[in-house]
């Protein structure tokens, strides 16, 4: 009775602890660092593969709606960015943190972001000096959600230029939960953990027949029952004709490497680690996403000939693995 009365006293005063934050500035106003600038705007796109004029040659956009280049809108929150690995305390400890505080303190130590919203109101031009303001919104009541019971927290930001006027602004969810306990270790001899394995291949109802395929040594390719186009990804219509007849044929696996990147980080668990993933080109014109086997990272390039293996990879489960043509 006594613990039963502790603990409920604690509830209460950590809800009323946490309600105080509603409506809570997260700070003083930040002015961001950098005026709305072109070599920003150029970095930008080059990273999103945006190869808009209107953000990037002076020429064309003075011919545009906007008269010169202007920033892409989706870009607004790039510009209170606080800078990487945000070193100055000072930038980072705001009402915000504290409330994440009390939540660790009170065994909701995960945190995920869920989704944002955002409206922009109108184009930022080089030049703008932009300030931004947060407040932290709302608080959920508390919830049970597939990582474990938590809140979600609302913060809204607005951005305003240097009149004073509202740009755009953004709202930014998070669930802040208590991890559900993970799954303990499964013992295999005595006592040792067991090595955690690969992902297993998805098998959904529109691509199990392809896992299918592996397992038995064939690497198929899909093809549209009537205007005969390949495709892979595995998928229910042909992209050329609007089909959902389709058969399949088999790959001779020999291919070129059509681009590659190789993963560091984050070391995912059941991974060699640097693990390079290659795109093969297959000789009969669909791409795939591929392990590459018998090569160092360092020795991959694009172009490269290579020949296909379905090898076991663990646990039972057979994946291609493409390795340097003889
Ligand atoms: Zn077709």
């Amino acid at each position: 009775m006594h613990l039963d009365s502790e603990t409920a006293r604690r509830n209460q005063a950590f809800e009323v602890g946490i309600r105080e934050y509603v409506g809570m500035k997260e700070g003083p106003p930040f002015a961001c660092p950098d005026l709305v600038n072109e070599p920003m705007i150029r970095h930008w796109c080059e990273v999103m593969g945006d190869s808009n004029p209107a953000y990037l040659d002076a020429d064309v956009a003075r011919k545009t709606v906007h008269g010169g280049i202007v920033a892409p809108p989706t870009m607004l929150q790039t510009w209170d960015m606080r800078g990487y690995p945000m070193r100055d305390p000072a930038l980072i400890q705001n009402k915000q943190r504290e409330l994440h505080a009390l939540f660790d303190r009170a065994g909701y130590t995960g945190v995920v972001a869920t989704d944002t919203e955002q409206e922009f109101i109108r184009y930022l031009r080089p030049g703008d000096q932009i300030t931004s303001e947060t407040t932290i919104e709302s608080i959920s009541e508390e919830k049970a959600t597939g990582l474990g019971i938590g809140y979600f927290i609302v913060t809204r930001t607005v951005f305003t230029d240097q009149n004073g006027d509202e740009v755009g602004w953004l709202t930014f969810r998070v669930l802040k939960f208590k991890p559900s306990q993970p799954p303990a270790a499964v013992a295999t001899d005595g006592g040792a953990p067991k090595a955690p394995s690969r992902i297993k291949s998805p098998r959904g109802h529109d691509n199990a027949w392809w896992w299918e395929g592996i397992d038995a040594g064939l690497l198929l390719i899909q093809k549209c029952r009537d205007c005969g186009a390949l495709r892979h990804p595995p998928g229910p219509m042909c992209g050329a004709c609007q089909s959902s007849r389709w058969e399949t044929t088999e790959s001779s696996g020999e291919g070129t490497v059509y681009s590659y990147t190789v993963l560091h980080h984050p070391p995912i668990p059941g991974y060699d680690f640097p693990c390079p993933v290659v795109l093969i080109d297959l000789q009969e014109g669909t791409r795939l996403v591929a392990n590459i086997a018998a090569c160092k990272p360092e020795e991959i390039h694009i172009g490269m000939k290579v020949e296909c293996r379905i090898e076991d990879a663990g646990e039972g489960m057979k994946l291609p693995f493409f390795y340097p043509a003889r």
